[in-house]
């Protein structure tokens, strides 16, 4: 981006949900500098956090320019460009309506029940001027529905009360769009985090809402974070920090920001007040809490320590980064540690969590055919567009990352004593490419810059270990690592129960295959993934029935199968084999040492 001259005039944009049965945003955007051959405005293609190619403009149903009361004309340049006439004298106003539908935290949502907008979602950027102060005016819609909305955003207030409709005011674009927006009759509560305020937004209705729970639980785990980042000055990043959250009837999703982060959650992972003396963590409370973790700790990790490719970003194209394991793979290492460091989780539950974890990742061959070096690198195409042979093609970045971050920390650990860990290198990379991003002099760190700081802080070579686990595609030794901790690795798969070694997904009320394993009895006997089963040996197959009908058979055992295909009624014959969804398991052992990474490293 261009460097702002001392006076350039502030970009000023206002929003209104004018229609909200139909779902629409209006909005101007008024530029009182146009560029002299022409003003070109953007809309981004994608949204920093979601490493997939959107193409926001879609969502843009009108779009008209003026100035001095005068149309301008408007050219479009590409899918998600426009240039205006040159302007001779005075401001360049576009108007735009965009529609907004889309019930996710990547985009934008509104209705008489509640309004939610990312930034890449409403606001064109205006090309060249992307370091000038961005002021928005949030308007209350003037529908009844809306009479007694709230504004709920990091965004800094410039003219308007906390929590109240009125202007907003960015430090440049970039700033802007790293802010999302809620407004509705949300319920609110605050906690302090090491003395900075924490809100905690909750949209959609969540009858007998804990919210004193909920307060006291991230506050440990924001905490735990502070204090992990910056161990002596538990100073955290930002001056405040707003959990945005829509509860529905079911819904998974978050995605991070500087002072923020959008979720959705099923209500039902909510604590509820009615079962406030029972301490007991759910396990949908647990994946909420774990949620709420991953995205706090993406304010350090990839909000500041960000690849170099994504300082800045390019909005307009997909950014390549071959080290989305350090950044989503590691983020989900500790988003389930901090769970058990700050004492929300006990340590059963986090092995239960890990467990789950290793044999996610053990569960299919894509493992032995992609890196998360190239997973990461091919999110945009492969990752964020699986398709029904996902788990024979390609490795989650998020879970092998994970646990390389595990492998990691236990090899540090085990090679230096416990005096060094994982936490270390975090630091590290906090200390020279995150605390003073935002200062004007972030840059980003290169992978080449990653590998040198894990040999220098580990004071080790760690090159091999690059090579085998993240360039290459080698299973983790993990049970070998986990010994010397007092932690046992084992593997307690059903090899004796008969199996298609398929995942069934359902269809109404038929039994339909989701993946069929590559090299397991479905594939072998000839079953493709949408391959809609309707018998075994002639007994009906409904959506529930599969197991109970296979129960009946021994590994080895062949069947008939009868099934669709498309429309067409195929016979297959299907040699059983014995389960290969792994089934691990890590316990403590008596002789356990203080050094694992459920505590911080000693030198800490
Ligand atoms: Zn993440």
């Amino acid at each position: 981006m261009k460097k702002p001259t001392r006076n350039t005039p502030a970009i000023n944009y206002t929003i209104v949900g004018k229609d909200l049965a139909a779902h629409l945003f209006e909005v101007t955007l008024t530029v009182a500098d146009p560029a002299a051959e022409g003003q070109v405005f953007a809309l981004p293609a994608w949204i920093p956090g979601s490493y997939m190619i959107r193409e926001f403009s879609r969502n843009i149903v009108r779009i008209r320019a003026e100035s001095n009361g005068q149309p301008v004309a408007l050219i479009k340049l590409d899918k998600h460009s426009w240039q205006a006439a040159p302007v001779k004298q005075g401001a360049l106003t576009l108007h735009y309506e965009v529609y907004a539908w889309d019930l996710s935290v990547r985009a934008a949502h509104l209705d008489q029940t509640h309004a939610f907008f990312n930034g890449t979602s409403v606001f064109l950027r205006v090309l060249g001027q992307e370091d000038a102060q961005h002021v928005v005016d949030i308007q209350r819609p003037a529908d009844p529905a809306a009479a007694t909305w709230r504004v709920a955003t990091a965004l800094p207030e410039l003219k308007a009360k906390r929590y109240g409709f009125g202007t907003y005011a960015a430090a440049n674009y970039d700033e802007l769009i790293d802010h999302p927006v809620e407004l509705g009759d949300f319920a609110l509560a605050t906690f302090k985090a090491h003395g900075i305020p924490h809100d905690i937004v909750i949209s959609g209705r969540v009858p007998n809402l804990d919210m004193a729970r909920l307060c006291a639980d991230l506050k440990s785990i924001c905490e735990t974070q502070i204090a992990f980042f910056e161990p002596k000055a538990k100073k955290a990043p930002m001056d405040r920090y707003v959990f945005l959250t829509l509860a529905v009837g079911d819904g998974y999703g978050g995605l991070e920001h500087r002072a923020s982060t959008a979720l959705i959650c099923s209500r039902a992972d909510l604590p509820t007040l009615a079962k406030a003396k029972d301490k007991d963590v759910s396990d949908g409370y647990m994946q909420f809490l774990g949620l709420c973790s991953h995205e706090y700790f993406h304010t350090w990790n990839v909000k500041r320590i960000k690849p170099a490719v994504f300082a800045p970003y390019d909005l307009q194209v997909e950014n390549y980064s071959p080290l989305l394991w350090l950044f989503e793979g590691f983020t989900s290492y500790y988003d389930d540690l901090i769970l058990v460091r700050s004492g929300v989780i006990a340590e059963p539950a986090y092995f239960k969590l890990l467990g789950k974890t290793i044999a996610s990742v053990l569960r299919g061959s894509g493992r032995t055919k992609q890196s998360v070096a190239d997973s990461s690198f091919d999110a945009w195409g492969k990752y964020y567009r699986q398709d029904e042979n996902a788990p024979n093609a390609i490795i989650s970045y998020y879970t092998k990352g994970s646990l390389i971050g595990l492998a990691f920390d236990l090899t540090i650990r085990a090679k230096t004593a416990g005096k060094k860990s994982l936490d270390d290198v975090m630091l590290a990379l906090w200390d020279r490419y995150g605390r003073d991003f935002y200062k004007g002099v972030g840059r980003g760190v290169t992978p080449a810059e990653v590998e040198a700081l894990f040999d220098e802080i580990s004071g080790m070579r760690l090159k091999s270990f690059f090579e085998k686990y993240i360039r290459g595609t080698e299973d983790l030794p993990l049970a070998k690592l986990l010994a010397p901790f007092g932690i046992k690795y084992s593997d307690e798969r059903k090899s004796s129960k008969p199996s298609f070694d398929a995942n069934v997904g359902r269809d109404g009320n038929d039994c339909k295959l989701s993946a069929v394993h590559e090299g397991g009895a479905a594939h072998k006997g000839g079953l493709s993934a949408g391959d809609v089963l309707v018998a075994v040996d002639g007994l009906r197959v409904n959506a529930t029935n599969l197991d109970n009908l296979l129960s009946r058979y021994a590994v080895g055992d062949s069947v008939e199968v009868h099934a669709f295909r498309r429309d067409e009624l195929m016979t297959f014959k299907v040699k059983l084999q014995g389960d290969r969804v792994p089934g691990i398991t890590l316990a403590l052992d008596a002789a356990r040492k203080k050094t694992g990474p459920l505590r911080p490293s000693a030198a800490r």
